[in-house]
Formats: structure tokens, sequence, C-alpha cells
């Protein structure tokens, strides 16, 4: 038996569940398929393709996040709001990876703690949207939901929920993990080149000395090591990465929800580390009866309108047993209201004593719309969230355990603000997200070193 297997002792399995249960419950958020015949043979299509991750990484991380809880290493989730079909490209996939690894270097190198890295992608297809449907010159079609479901294009045929639209997300997330695993068991995080995850970026931003000296310094770290030990450090070219993304659509869910021959229970196979959206949050709803039965190391979105009461029944319903690892609560407050909704949420959880990973998302509370239409973000505000989330939990005794980022590779201009002072006018010059804004590599950047900043004062 693995370590994983072996510290996270088994627990009882849920009663009255089965991966098809939550079909009795209220779920919000799902589409309408028109045929049910047509559903039918992809959803029993899915449930013979092969999963994309494995019970046995999926306890590796469980374990992983069980030390997080106790402050033993720091986790980053990043990654699209959505992912789309089209940028499933070898470009985008590995311009993400190279600053999701850059921003762990930061954090690793400014905290002196492991950082756990998970990627928000390989599956994060499916979108909840406060509308249903959306009403342009008087034609009223349902709302893009996501490029699992449908697509963004405003006319009938693309707006139409279609199943075979599963399939290929499948494809997709299988590609991406692919290709993110094949990059980096060819040691393309090799800790002794950092120089080379190195972005277009570093020669022109106002970060790029502090970055290259902070690559300088592990270089030499790393060479120190290797004079020691007489020229070899083990584990320097591979990192552990994991996928995650919001299991939103449940019938693509429940078709990856299998038994493995060597563990116990049921595991969602599509993704190590999935969670519940803020939407889909309802204590007797379908997404948390869903997530109850699973073994994955589960995450739930908590907003400003929870009380401390409604947490800690759902807390109970997610990790009845209080098992390690179990379950991550992702905080996604607002700049402006953090200090007054947080604390107490903190302190109910502290007071019955609940083991949880506390992670600060700083991006879901902070969107607002621009004059001329645009979904943006304010620089300041995200920073603002995450300091104050340090703060908070200082005060409280609780911990902040990770940081959780919608960002990309690329050179977008979604969010204002930053090193180099975006504003508004910039966001027409490349505003690619379907759905919410993200960091780009830069501001991405720019969030880990405000993070270990924070954190040495
Ligand atoms: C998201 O993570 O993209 C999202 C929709 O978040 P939330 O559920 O917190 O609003
Ligand atoms: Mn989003």
């Amino acid at each position: 038996m693995p370590t994983a297997e072996r510290s996270l002792h088994p627990v009882n399995l849920p009663e009255n569940w089965n991966p098809t249960s939550w079909r009795e419950r209220t779920a919000l958020q799902l589409p309408t398929y028109g045929d049910a015949e047509e559903l039918a043979g992809v959803l029993s299509e899915l449930r013979a393709l092969p999963p994309l991750v494995t019970s046995w990484e999926i306890l590796a991380l469980k374990q992983q996040i069980a030390d997080a809880q106790e402050g033993k290493c720091f986790v980053l989730q990043g990654g699209d709001c959505a992912e789309t079909f089209d940028a499933c490209s070898s470009d985008v996939i590995s311009n993400r990876l190279k600053v999701l690894l850059q921003m762990s270097l930061v954090l690793v190198h400014g905290m002196r703690k492991p950082v756990v890295r998970v990627g928000r992608f390989a599956g994060q297809y499916a979108k909840p949207r406060s509308a249903d449907s959306e009403t342009i010159d008087g034609v009223t079609l349902p709302s893009y939901r996501g490029d699992m479901v449908n697509a963004p294009l405003f006319e009938a045929a693309a707006r139409r929920p279609d199943p075979r639209r599963m399939v290929k997300a499948h494809a997709r997330s299988a590609m991406t993990m692919n290709f993110v695993r094949a990059l980096i068991d060819g040691g393309f995080a090799d800790l002794r080149h950092p120089e080379y995850w190195n972005l277009d970026w570093v020669g022109h931003s106002p970060l790029a000395a502090e970055y290259r000296h902070m690559v300088e310094s592990i270089g030499d770290a790393v060479r120190f090591m290797e004079t020691l030990s007489g020229g070899s450090v083990r584990n320097l070219d591979r990192v552990d990465f994991y996928t995650s993304h919001e299991a939103l659509l449940l019938p693509y869910e429940e078709s990856f929800t299998r038994q493995v021959p060597r563990h116990w229970g049921w595991f969602n196979l599509s993704t190590h580390y999935p969670w519940i959206g803020m939407r889909t949050a309802a204590i007797d709803g379908a997404h948390v009866e869903y997530f109850r039965g699973i073994r994955n190391p589960i995450a739930l979105k908590v907003g400003p309108s929870v009380t401390p009461d409604q947490l800690m029944r759902v807390v109970d319903v997610l990790n009845p047993q209080d098992e390690p690892g179990r379950l991550t609560l992702i905080h996604r407050m607002g700049a402006a209201h953090i200090a007054e909704k947080l604390p107490p949420l903190l302190d109910a959880v502290r007071r019955d004593g609940r083991r949880v990973l506390w992670v600060c998302d700083p991006m879901h509370g902070n969107t607002e719309a621009t004059a001329n239409g645009y979904k943006t973000r304010k620089f300041a505000n995200i920073g603002d969230e995450l300091e104050l989330a340090f703060d908070m939990h200082a005060a409280a005794g609780t911990r902040l355990g990770g940081a959780h980022l919608e960002l990309t590779g690329e050179d977008v201009t979604e969010c204002t603000g930053g090193a180099r002072g975006l504003t508004e006018v910039d966001l027409e010059r490349a505003y690619h997200s379907t759905v919410d804004p993200r960091l780009n590599y830069e501001q991405a950047l720019e969030v880990a070193m405000l993070i270990v900043r924070k954190q040495s004062q």
C-alpha cells in the first residue's frame, strides 16, 4: 500500500450514495439537452473511455493537501476561467505551464516551503452563468455555458447544448494532460535551468530584475548542492502537477466516477481536485450530493452571502469524519467585503475544530464591467483581497494555505493595473477570454511576488 493510502485511513463509505444519487436532487446550472437518446448514447460512450487521472495520483494529492492544512506547503491553483477547444494548442498550454512554474518558483524561494501546483485546466470547460438566456436586439438564446456545452457565438445553432461536446472536451482534456505530462517528464521543469522557463516579458517588465535575481540565486543554490553531493541532486528535473476544474456538468462527471481495483470507494477520474462553484453550493442540491460520495480531495467556493451556520452544515455533509486532505474552502469575497464577511466564517470553523484548507480566490469577488462593456478586474483589488486574506487569517488564528487565480501565459489585456499600468483603453487590444478576465503572465508573476512580500512581513 502506498504511503498516501496508509496515512489517509479509510473512513466509512458515504450512506445512501451512488454515482447517480445526485439525480434525485435539484441540479442548478445544467443545460437542457433536446434529444434524450443522443445524450444517453454520449454518456455510454464516455463511460467506456479511459479516465484522465488515476486514483494513485488523487490520493497523493490528498496527502499533500493534508500537509498544506498543517502549513507544511502552499497550494497554487491557476488557469483559465474557461478553457476553450480552440486554445488547446502547444503555445497556450506550454506558456500557461511556464507561468505556473515561474510563480511556484517565486513562492518556493520566498516562502521557503514546497508548493503544490494545481492547474485549472484539462477539463475546465463548463461554466455557471447568472442568467439562463441572453437577449440581443429582441432575439433570445440560451447563455453560453462553456465549450463542453455549447459555443459562444450568438446564433441559435451555436447556443444549442450539444452532448457530443462532452466527448470533445474529454479528448481535449486528454491532449492537454498528455502534453503537460510529456513536458514535465522531458525536463521542462528542471530547476537547474529555470531560465528556460522564461517568457518574452522578462526583458521588458518592471519586475524583470527581481525575477532574474531570484533565478540566479536559485541557480547558485542548486550548484552549491550539486558540489556538496558530488555532482547529482535528485528530483530537480521533475515536479508534480495536478489538475482541477469546476465539476459542474454532472452527467459528464458521473461518467468518469469509477471504482478501481486497488482502492475502495468511488473516484472522479476526470480530474484530481474538483470544486463546487458558488452558484451550485446549496446543501440540498445535486452538486453537494454528488461530491459527498467521491474520494477525491474536493473544494468548495465560499462567497459573501454564506453564513457561519450554513458553512458548518455543508462542511459536515462534505467531510463528516473530518478526514485530512479532504476539504478545501476557497473564499472569494471581494476586496470590499472580505474584512466583514470572512472573520465569522474563520471563527466558526476554528471553534468547531474542523480540518479544512483555506484558499483565497481574489478574482471572483472583484469582477466589474467597464462603460464600454468589458468584464474586467483591477489588479489593485486582487492584491488587496489577497493581502487582507493573510491579515484576516492571522487575526483569527487560522492559516491561508493557498491561492486560486484566473491567469494565462499569454500577453492578454483583460485585467487593468499591475506593474505596466494597463488601463481600460488597453482592454480592447488583447481581450480573449470567453468568460472572466485573467491575469496576464506579468500580472500573475506580480501576484506571486506580492504573496511572498506579504508573507515575509
Ligand atoms: C469560477 O471559478 O470561474 C467561478 C465561476 O467562480 P465562483 O463559483 O466562485 O463564482
Ligand atoms: Mn471565472
